[in-house]
């Protein structure tokens, strides 16, 4: 006889939709995974439920133990991590050890030597005296089982740095990997299970939106969610039916700062990284630069330009290749219309500015626009490709101004030599992360948080912050006077609004009302017909 529950899960494995995971450089297929329905969701997070039992009573060293223990599973499978990062996502080799690893392999340690200092109880002082006899503890306790839905531009280090963050407080985790980036989410599980850690503890659901839909509708405690606007939205909506919280990392559109005493070569070929890495489909890539003219604007561009061109287009294959393809044909569509858009309307392209034909996959020419100005798409809207473009600006206020002039606040840069002036800048950027003389490299550091405002999200991963997110903050009052009545309680009557009335003056007013409060309090408190202040 079958079970219901079986029967549910073959009706289900038998109209199972697949997914193909495609190479980008090449378009050939690397392999097929399920689009997860409702059955596999359900029994995905039942079993979260059922691991968070025992997982949750671990101390933080007893975790720690896994996650040094996952740091060398990463760390041994390295070549072959990076290799499918390479395939499935197309970024070169190179990117896929700086970006991807470091900041999951990091984690591990700092977690491993901060989490239970971070994590200690915390004693709270009250001021009102009223309250004296108090004690009051704070102690950060594990949530439950967390949703993690993930993009497919940084497939590895994203997911994984806040799997370990929410496994080391003591969570669960149920993880989405993006259907453009599936191979590496069955290989985050593989990982998970390499290092030992016990079953259900990380579980790994295949899909598309359909399936992640299907996640915000579960019985959650937390959805972390990185990926789009559009999907952050939505998955705000889903998730709000059972009033799951949220946390959302969305979409930038990161300006750089060039201020005039900046050193020229040195600060081009910044740019040029910050705004080609990853083909320009970074959350923090550099889209809009705002150089403030000085006698050496110029032979700043043409040496932004000159970087530019020097870097060679391809597949990760060829280890010279520099920037490798976007994800897809609707990615390329996209960067095609915003720089087409922003020409129409007047741009000049300094170089790229097209589709290489040259080669099969989805390659665009790294381009550099001028003459743009806020009225164009390429400046206001997310381009998520290698698209750098460059304004000139008269002021530091019309600078400001025009970065705050933003839908998205995630990062920002600062670059030259006055450090002051750079910092006051900063401070008046509304982001959440500012580099001075750097770029996008803060999300791989465990240690700092991150998070944007805006149409960037809210809520903030990584850091002390990124760890609070992830627990409940629990606080524990002891009294040990028991026995007295509490001043503010039952009966009220007119000697205890008297009392109570005194007390404000007592101990907020000025002088001359202390002393008629203090009488107020001391002689209607002793007429109350129970008790006194606890
Ligand atoms: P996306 O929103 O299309 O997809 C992200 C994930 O959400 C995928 O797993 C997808 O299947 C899932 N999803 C999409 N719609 C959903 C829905 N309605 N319900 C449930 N799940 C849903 O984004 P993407 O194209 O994968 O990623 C690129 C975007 O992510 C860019 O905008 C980029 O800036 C942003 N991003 C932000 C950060 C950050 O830290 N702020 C980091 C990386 C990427």
């Amino acid at each position: 006889m079958v079970s219901s529950t079986e029967k549910e899960k073959e009706i289900e494995t038998a109209k199972t939709a697949i997914i193909q995971s495609i190479n980008p450089a090449t378009g050939e297929l690397l392999g097929e995974c399920p689009i997860m329905g409702k059955f596999q969701v359900d029994q995905a997070v039942e079993q979260a439920w059922k691991a968070f039992d025992e997982w949750q009573l671990l101390n933080y060293g007893q975790r720690a133990r896994y996650l040094l223990k996952l740091r060398r599973v990463i760390s041994q499978n390295a070549d072959a991590i990076t290799e499918l990062i390479s395939q499935e996502v197309g970024k070169p080799r190179s990117e896929a050890y700086a970006a991807e690893l470091n900041g999951p392999l990091d984690t591990c340690v700092w977690l491993t030597e901060n989490a239970d200092r971070l994590l200690k109880d915390q004693m709270v002082q009250l001021s009102n005296p009223l309250l004296s006899t108090k004690q009051n503890v704070i102690s950060f306790e594990p949530l439950g089982v967390i949703g993690v839905i993930a993009p497919w531009n940084y497939p590895f280090s994203i997911p994984m740095m806040t799997i370990a963050m929410a496994l080391m407080v003591g969570n669960t985790v149920v993880l989405k990997p993006s259907e453009k980036s599936s191979l590496i989410g069955i290989k985050i599980g593989e990982l998970i299970n390499e290092a030992g850690f016990p079953p259900g503890v990380v579980s790994v659901i295949t899909g598309d939106r359909s399936t992640g839909k299907l996640l915000c509708e579960t019985r959650l405690s937390k959805l972390v969610f990185t990926g789009s606007v559009e999907g952050g939205r939505k998955v705000m909506e889903q998730a709000s039916a059972n009033l799951i919280p949220v946390s959302l990392e969305l979409g930038g559109k990161d300006a750089a700062i060039v201020l005039p005493d900046a050193p020229i070569e040195w600060t081009a070929k910044a740019l040029v990284w910050g705004a080609f890495t990853n083909a320009g489909q970074a959350c923090a890539s550099i889209e809009r630069v705002y150089i403030l003219k000085g006698k050496r604007t110029d032979k700043l561009i043409a040496a932004i330009v000159e970087e530019a061109k020097k870097l060679k287009v391809g597949p990760y294959t060829d280890p010279q290749s520099d920037i490798g393809p976007v994800i897809d044909e609707t990615q390329l569509e996209k960067i095609t219309h915003h720089v087409k858009q922003a020409v129409h309307s007047g741009a000049i392209v300094q170089t790229g500015g097209k589709r290489v034909e040259s080669l099969p996959g989805y390659f665009f020419e790294p381009t550099v626009l001028t003459g743009v100005d806020h009225s164009m798409i390429v400046m206001k809207e997310e381009t998520f490709g290698p698209v750098l473009s460059i304004m000139v600006v008269d002021t530091e206020d019309q600078v400001v101004e025009l970065v705050n002039d933003s839908e998205f606040g995630l990062c920002a840069s600062v670059w030259g030599k006055n450090l002051r002036r750079a910092e006051n800048i900063a401070r008046d950027l509304n982001v959440g992360t500012v580099t001075i003389n750097d770029c996008l490299f803060t999300h791989a550091a465990p240690q700092l948080p991150w998070g944007g405002l805006k149409k960037s999200g809210f809520g903030r991963s990584h850091s002390q912050f990124g760890l609070m997110d992830l627990v409940n903050i629990k606080h524990i009052n002891i009294d040990a006077a028991g026995g007295s009545l509490r001043l503010w309680w039952y009966p009220y009557g007119t000697n205890k609004m008297k009392t109570l009335r005194g007390g404000i003056q007592l101990f907020h007013g000025p002088l001359w009302k202390k002393i008629s409060g203090f009488f107020e309090f001391v002689l209607n408190n002793l007429k109350n017909p129970k008790g006194g202040p606890s």
